[in-house]
């Protein structure tokens, strides 16, 4: 058994169209998948991290709650979550506890703690996470720095990461075969 430690945020579900879509009608922009290719998606607005808060404050709510899962996120980790420890571990701010929370119920996935934390680093070096699943470059460079595996989800952003400790998914199928391969090497 493994202590998994599961992003949200382009990992399980995908922000990327929700964001969007908010920061399309606030603006008047039509930015496309197309044109994602930074983690920080306000800085393709010409935003500043101000006025990324302020439009997060006021539909950051919406965002999370109408976000939806990747093809077959939900099956999987209804899978891992019989066979392992399961936290979730998301950089959301405590305010959105709740949505996100009750977002994790609509969809049935079931889990044994919610961190909700900046520093996954030390999140997952205090609770024994043994490998993180994310799509975060700085994320992925951090723990694999300190020699933490990370399953990194495959997005737009984070394809020049390369390390020892970082493996690759495309979906999560491939996640699946990720933690099965790991698995066989903590028995
Ligand atoms: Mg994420």
């Amino acid at each position: 058994m493994m202590h998994i430690g599961i992003d949200l945020d382009n990992t399980v579900l995908d922000a990327t169209s929700a964001y969007l879509h908010c920061y399309n009608k606030v603006s008047g922009l039509e930015l496309t998948h197309k044109d994602v290719n930074d983690f920080y998606l306000y800085r393709l607005y010409g935003w500043d991290k101000a006025k990324r808060d302020e439009v997060y404050d006021s539909f950051g709510h919406d965002i999370h709650w109408g976000s939806l899962p990747f093809p077959m996120a939900v099956e999987v980790l209804q899978e891992l979550f019989k066979q392992h420890q399961i936290t979730i571990v998301t950089a959301r701010p405590q305010q959105y506890q709740n949505v996100t929370m009750a977002w994790l119920e609509k969809f049935q996935i079931d889990y044994h703690h919610i961190l909700l934390v900046e520093d996954k680093l030390q999140a997952c070096t205090s609770y024994g996470v043994d490998v993180l699943i994310d799509d975060a470059p700085h994320y992925a460079e951090e723990l694999a720095a300190a020699q933490r595996p990370v399953i990194l989800f495959e997005q737009p952003y984070n394809l020049s990461i390369a390390n020892d400790y970082v493996y690759r998914a495309a979906n999560w199928l491939e996640v699946k075969k990720q933690i099965d391969l790991l698995g066989s090497k903590f028995i």
